[in-house]
C-alpha cells in the first residue's frame, strides 16, 4: 500500500509567500527575490513530505496566486485585454499572472482583473477562466514542466498535479454568446496532450488530474465528455499512471462515470462521503485492475484522525481488493488546512488539551503514513504506539468536560417551535414597530462598520501588545464612536450605528467572547492570492458567558436621541467562517451559536436597543454542492437564524444583512428567515438582484444597497436616486430602505462622508417626490 498527498499549503509556514508577493507588488523586492522565496517554500514542502514518509509527493501544487489561473496560463487562455501587455510591454510570466489576477493600472494602461469566485464550498477563491467564441489554446506556460524538473533536481520523482481539462472548462465562463464552454474540449485536449507529452519526455510516472467537478450535478452530456477525454488520454499515454481526483462530495450520480474512467487510480473523498467505498467495491470493480486512493484524512479541517475508525474502513478495502491496489491519502489537497500545529506554542490561545485533539497539514502527513503502517500485517512498534496515543486523544475528546456542557445540550434539546417564531406575523410587527420608531418613509441607515483607519488599527495593535491599557484603549474607541455618532446625526441619517471600531473581524470578535472557541496564532489558510484567513476553532459546546456588545451599543445609544442599531453576526456566518467540530452535526453546533446570539439580542433589547441587525452574509455559501442536499441545509440554517431573532417583542425591529448573493433559487428560505428588514448588495448589478424579491413578492422590508462600497468611487445623488427608482418600480415604496451595499470598514472617511451625504439627500428627494404625488 502506498501513500500520496494531493497538495500541500503553498503559503509557507510563516506566510512567506504572502509577504514576498506584497513586497514585490510594492516594488520592494526584485522578481528574483520573489522566485527565491517561492523556491524555498517548494523545497521545504517537499522535504516535509519526504520526512513524513509520504511515498509519492506532488509537484505543481505551488502557485503564486491560484492554480486555476496557472492552468489558464498553461493552456494560453489569456483574455484579449492582456495581450498588449504581453506583446508591447513584454511582461514576464509572473507579471502577466499578477496582472490577470489583480488588474493592471500603470503607465497608459487600465486593465481590469479577472473575476474571482469561491472554490466549491471552501473559503478559497479561484480566478474564473474566460472563454470566447473563437477561443484558441496553446501550450504557453511551462510551469508544470519546470516544477517537475526542479523536484527532480532536488532528488524527487514527483507526481505533477494538474487541474483536469473538463473541470477547467466547467469552472470557467463564456464571455460571449453562442457557444458552450464544454464545446471547447476538442481544442483544449491537444494542448493538455502536448503538456503531458513533455512530462512524458521527462519520464513522468504518476500524474494527478484533479476533476472536482465530478462532485457536482452533471448532465449526461457532461459525463460523456469526462469519459471521452480520459479514454483519449489513457490511450495516448498508456504507460503513465493517471490518478483522477474528485473531492468535497460523493461522486453521487456520477459514480458510474467516475469508476469507469479508463485511468489507473480513482481518488475517493471518504471524509465527506464514507459510504462511497461500499458503492464502489462491486464485483466488477474487484475484478478490474484499477486502484483506489482512499482519502481518509480530512484535508478540510484541523482535527486529529480517528485511527480506529479509519482502519476499519481501510481494512474493508484491503479485504476486497488487496493492499497492492490501494493508496492512503488526505481527502483533498491540504491547501485548506494551516501548515503546522507545532508552531502553536501559546497555551493562552490554544490550551494543550485542545491542541492534543488537532492536526494541521504537517501532522496530517504523519497520520497518512501511520495509517498505512498500521494497515500492514505487522505494524512497527512505533506505529502501534502512535495508535495507542491516538486512541487516548480521541477518548479524551469524546468525554472532555471542556467540550461537553450538559446545560447547553439540554437547552438545544428542549427548543420548541415557539422558540423560532416571532410573537406575531410581520404585518402586525411592522405596525407596532412604526408606532414606536416613527421612521420616515425610505428610512436611511448604514450596514454597521465605519472606516477602520490606520489609527484605529494601531490602537488595537498597541493594546494587544499592552502598550495601551484597557482604559486608554476604550477611551480612544469611545471618542471615535462619539465622533461617528455626531457625524451621522449631522448628515441626517435615520437609524444610526456605533461604527464597530472595537471589532477586529465580525466573526473573531464574537468567537473571542463565546465559550467553545479557541484561536491559533499561526493557523493561516489561503483565501485568495496573498490574502490569508485565520479561522477560529469551534471545539466545544457554545454558549455566551456574558453580554458581548451591550456596553458598546448602550454607550452609543446614550449619545443620541436617534435610534441606535445593535450589531451582531449571525449563527450561520459564525459557523461558516470557523473550523467546526466534527463530533456532532454542523446543524447542532449552529443551533448552539444561535442560542448564544439570541441571549445577546434579548439583552440588547433590555438595554433599550430597539433595532438589532443580525448579519448573515455567509448563508448562501453554506449551500451543499449538490442541489438535492440544499433544502436540508436551508431548513436548519434558517431555523438557527430565527432562533437567534425570535426572543424579542413585536415592536423590536430585527434586521439582517447579506452581501453579494444570487437570491433566485433560495428566495423562499430568505423570506422564511422573517427578518423585519433585509439589507442586500444590489448596486453592482444595477438592482437586478432585486428581481428575485419582486418576483417572489417578498413581504418584509428591503434595503437594496445604492452605493457600491467596494470601490473608492463616490456615487452622486442622482445615480442613487436612479437606483432607488429602479427599486421602486419592482418593490412597493413602503417596503424600501436606503443604505449602502455593505459595511464601510475598508473605505476612507472622506469618500464615506461625501457618499452618505449624497445618499441622505437622495432619500429626502424620494420622500418629497412621493409626498407630492399624494
Ligand atoms: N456589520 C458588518 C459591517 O458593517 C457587515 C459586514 C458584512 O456583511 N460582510 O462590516
Ligand atoms: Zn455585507
Amino acid at each position: 500500500m502506498q501513500t500520496h498527498n494531493l497538495g500541500y499549503p503553498r503559503i509557507g509556514n510563516h506566510r512567506e509567500l504572502k509577504k514576498a508577493c506584497e513586497q514585490y507588488w510594492a516594488g520592494k523586492i526584485s522578481a528574483n527575490e520573489l522566485q527565491q522565496t517561492a523556491r524555498s517554500i517548494r523545497v521545504q514542502n517537499w522535504e516535509a513530505q519526504k520526512n513524513a514518509g509520504i511515498d509519492v509527493i506532488p509537484c505543481n501544487d505551488f502557485s503564486f496566486y491560484d492554480h486555476v489561473l496557472d492552468t489558464c496560463l498553461m493552456v494560453g487562455a489569456i483574455p484579449k485585454r492582456y495581450h498588449d501587455l504581453l506583446i508591447q510591454k513584454q511582461l514576464s510570466e509572473v507579471d502577466l499572472l499578477f496582472a490577470m489576477a489583480r488588474g493592471y493600472q500603470k503607465d497608459e494602461y487600465d486593465i481590469t482583473a479577472m473575476e474571482m469566485t469561491k472554490w466549491f464550498d471552501t473559503n478559497y477563491h479561484y480566478i474564473v477562466p474566460e472563454f470566447s467564441i473563437n477561443q484558441s489554446f496553446t501550450f504557453f506556460s511551462e510551469k508544470v514542466i519546470n516544477q517537475f524538473n526542479e523536484a527532480k533536481r532536488e532528488g524527487y520523482t514527483a507526481k505533477p498535479v494538474l487541474l483536469g481539462p473538463v473541470s477547467f472548462l466547467l469552472l470557467g465562463k463564456e464571455k460571449e454568446k453562442g457557444f458552450h464552454r464544454l464545446d471547447l474540449i476538442n481544442k483544449l485536449l491537444p494542448v493538455y496532450k502536448e503538456v503531458i507529452k513533455k512530462l512524458d519526455d521527462g519520464n513522468v510516472f504518476y500524474l494527478q488530474l484533479d476533476e472536482p467537478c465530478l462532485s457536482l450535478n452533471l448532465t449526461e452530456k457532461e459525463q460523456q465528455v469526462f469519459t471521452n477525454v480520459y479514454k483519449e488520454l489513457q490511450k495516448e499515454f498508456s504507460h503513465i499512471h493517471f490518478i483522477v481526483a474528485g473531492y468535497f462530495e460523493c461522486y453521487g450520480k456520477n459514480l458510474q462515470t467516475a469508476v469507469s474512467l479508463p485511468v489507473k487510480t480513482l481518488h475517493l473523498d471518504l471524509v465527506r462521503c464514507p459510504s462511497q467505498l461500499d458503492d464502489i467495491l462491486t464485483n466488477e470493480f474487484i475484478q478490474s485492475n484499477k486502484q483506489l486512493s482512499l482519502g481518509i484524512v480530512d484535508g478540510r479541517n484541523i482535527w486529529k484522525n480517528d485511527f480506529e475508525q479509519s482502519l476499519t474502513i481501510i481494512k474493508k478495502a484491503i479485504a476486497a481488493i488487496g493492499k497492492e491496489r490501494l493508496w492512503i491519502a488526505p481527502s483533498c489537497s491540504l491547501l485548506h488546512t494551516p501548515c503546522d500545529l507545532d508552531l502553536e506554542t501559546n497555551e493562552l490561545c490554544l490550551p494543550l488539551t485542545v491542541k492534543n485533539w488537532m492536526a494541521f497539514a504537517k501532522q496530517k502527513l504523519d497520520e497518512v503514513v501511520t495509517l498505512a503502517k498500521l494497515a500492514t500485517d505487522e505494524p512497527s512498534e512505533q506505529a502501534l504506539k502512535a495508535l495507542e496515543e491516538n486512541k487516548l486523544a480521541i477518548k479524551d475528546r469524546n468525554t472532555s468536560s471542556l467540550i461537553h456542557k450538559p446545560n447547553v445540550k439540554s437547552r438545544v434539546q428542549h427548543l420548541t417551535a415557539k422558540d423560532n417564531q416571532r410573537e406575531s406575523v410581520f404585518a402586525i410587527r411592522k405596525q407596532l414597530q412604526q408606532e414606536l420608531l416613527q421612521l420616515p418613509s425610505f428610512p436611511t441607515t448604514t450596514i454597521g462598520s465605519f472606516p477602520q483607519t490606520k489609527e484605529v488599527r494601531s490602537w488595537r495593535a498597541k493594546w494587544k501588545k499592552q502598550e495601551l491599557t484597557d482604559n486608554e484603549y476604550n477611551n480612544l474607541l469611545k471618542a471615535e464612536t462619539e465622533k461617528a455618532v455626531r457625524w451621522q446625526e449631522e448628515i441626517g441619517l435615520d437609524v444610526l450605528v456605533h461604527g464597530e471600531f472595537e471589532r477586529n473581524d465580525m466573526v473573531e470578535y464574537f468567537g473571542e467572547q463565546l465559550a467553545g472557541f479557541v484561536f491559533t496564532e499561526n493557523g493561516w489558510v489561503q483565501s485568495y492570492g496573498s490574502r490569508c484567513v485565520k479561522p477560529p476553532v469551534i471545539y466545544g459546546d457554545v454558549y455566551r458567558p456574558k453580554p458581548m456588545t451591550v456596553e458598546w451599543s448602550e454607550y452609543a445609544q446614550s449619545l443620541t436621541k436617534k435610534w441606535m442599531k445593535g450589531m451582531l453576526t449571525g449563527p450561520v456566518t459564525i459557523l461558516q467562517w470557523s473550523f467546526v467540530r466534527n463530533d456532532q452535526p454542523r446543524s447542532e453546533t449552529c443551533t448552539q451559536i444561535a442560542l448564544a446570539i439570541r441571549d445577546e439580542v434579548v439583552d440588547l433589547e433590555k438595554a433599550g436597543i430597539k433595532i438589532i441587525q443580525i448579519d448573515e452574509p455567509a448563508i448562501r455559501e453554506g449551500l451543499p454542492l449538490r442541489k438535492e442536499n440544499w433544502q436540508q441545509y436551508l431548513d436548519w440554517a434558517v431555523r438557527a437564524f430565527r432562533i437567534s431573532a425570535s426572543g424579542v417583542q413585536n415592536s423590536t425591529q430585527i434586521h439582517t444583512h447579506m452581501c453579494y448573493s444570487e437570491f433566485n433559487d433560495i428566495i423562499k428560505s430568505i423570506a422564511d428567515m422573517d427578518a423585519d428588514v433585509i439589507t442586500i448588495e444590489t448596486s453592482r448589478s444595477q438592482m437586478e438582484l432585486l428581481d428575485a424579491f419582486a418576483l417572489f413578492k417578498y413581504p418584509n422590508d428591503i434595503g437594496p444597497g445604492v452605493y457600491d462600497i467596494h470601490s473608492p468611487r463616490v456615487p452622486s445623488k442622482i445615480e442613487m436616486m436612479e437606483l432607488m427608482e429602479k427599486a421602486k418600480a419592482v418593490v412597493p415604496g413602503e417596503q424600501l430602505w436606503v443604505n449602502p451595499d455593505c459595511g464601510l470598514k475598508t473605505r476612507g472617511w472622506d469618500e464615506t462622508k461625501t457618499a452618505l451625504t449624497e445618499m441622505v439627500a437622495a432619500a429626502k428627494e424620494l420622500r418629497e417626490a412621493v409626498a407630492a404625488t399624494v
